[in-house]
């Protein structure tokens, strides 16, 4: 989730004290915030003095404006959180998931223990709108003898009734499941091996969230495409890190060390900026998807390249959200996928400074996205 969702969806939760600046989400947001964030009034800025994060501009121009309310197909979204706490939370949640078209969502919780069965009992009294996933518990995993106990605790959750693994996180110094993390592990590391061949065993798939945008890792200047968002996640300042293209490496190499297991990489594998790239990846591993979820404002730029991406890749592709629960948000995503609008601004969901474009997908391969190629992995497994 981005950082203002997670703050908002944090406070909802009543945890926005208890949050250290590097969160569970967090890249790295061990910068405090810059002083005109803070609620503050303020006065109009002059022109000369406006900031990039505070451009708000609207569209000019005189346009046909899309507005689709559902979804054209049901929808199956495989990257949502925990974000509902109370039961009425998880009420209102699934009547906006009915509203605008969303048939099942999958809840990747990140977690294990009583974390997990806290919110397995909440959610899996819906089991027709929710499935639950666990995450791993990496307690140990710089000691010898780390596997079998991991192994055990990820047997007993999907005995629970967990069907799925995630979403795991990676953002190049090491994996991190919620609260438990594992400094320095990467997924290809031969310990993790036990727990990817069990989860091909068991028939989870994986949820695996590696690096991040690649402008976090850039130069924090003037020539930074997305500035206003990197600053805040920035990585370029961090020591020792395995860079974007190191993290595609390592996860292909998980992805040929472990056939039997399936992998949903996050967000396009953040290789939204090099989609080519993607595909490639893509093609020489059919063990893995790839969901499009939190990265609509990143494609949005460029929506030719990036329908011909989806019509060439269709079959691995599926759609997810991670970003709340709110039917407009659900419905931004729609017009960017279904519609033909052109320069629309959306700063209040995604927070940059550019507009977007829809990418006017055709009926077959909404469906796939939306929906089939969800449903396809999720009837593959056994168990
Ligand atoms: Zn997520």
């Amino acid at each position: 989730m981005n950082r203002r969702l997670f703050l908002k969806w944090a406070n909802l939760a009543g945890l926005a004290a208890a949050i250290p600046a590097t969160s569970a989400f967090g890249a790295t947001a061990d910068h405090p915030k810059s002083p005109s964030a803070s609620s503050a009034p303020k006065k109009a800025a002059s022109p000369e003095t406006i900031l990039l994060k505070d451009y708000r501009p609207k569209s000019i121009y005189k346009i046909p404006v899309t507005e689709i309310r559902k979804a054209k197909f049901p929808i199956i979204d495989m990257h949502s959180h925990p974000y509902a706490k109370t039961p009425r939370e998880i009420e209102d949640w699934i009547a906006n998931m009915a509203q605008v078209g969303v048939e099942k969502t999958m809840i990747l919780t990140m977690a294990t223990g009583t974390e997990f069965d806290e919110l397995y009992r909440k959610y899996s009294k819906y089991p027709e709108r929710f499935e639950i996933w666990c995450g791993f518990d990496f307690a140990g995993y710089d000691k010898p003898g780390f596997g079998p106990g991991a192994v055990k605790e990820l047997e007993r959750c999907h005995q629970m009734g967990a069907r799925g693994v995630g979403e795991i996180h990676d953002k190049g110094k090491g994996l991190r499941s919620g609260k438990s993390n594992a400094p320095g592990m990467h997924p290809d590391d031969p310990r993790m091996d036990a727990l990817w061949e069990k989860c091909g065993e068991l028939g989870m798939p994986i949820s695996l969230h590696v690096a991040d945008p690649i402008w976090m890792y850039q130069k924090m200047d003037k020539t930074n495409d997305g500035l206003m968002n990197a600053y805040e996640w920035r990585l370029d300042n961090q020591p020792g890190i395995v860079d974007l293209s190191g993290m595609v490496n390592i996860f292909e190499r998980t992805l040929a060390r472990h056939r039997n297991t399936t992998f949903v990489a996050c967000h396009f594998m953040n290789l939204d900026y090099d989609l080519a790239r993607l595909g490639e990846v893509l093609e020489r591993n059919p063990n893995l998807y790839a969901d499009i979820s939190a990265r609509y404002a990143e494609t949005g730029p460029i929506p030719r390249f990036a329908s011909q991406f989806y019509a060439k890749h269709a079959a691995r592709l599926i759609y997810g959200t991670d970003m709340g629960v709110d039917k407009e948000m659900y419905r931004v995503t729609f017009r960017i996928l279904e519609s033909l609008d052109e320069h629309f601004y959306e700063n209040e969901q995604f927070g940059y400074h550019w507009a977007l474009n829809g990418f006017g997908l055709s009926d077959e391969i909404l469906k796939q996205v939306y929906r089939d190629n969800a449903a396809r992995l999720l009837a593959s497994r056994r168990g």
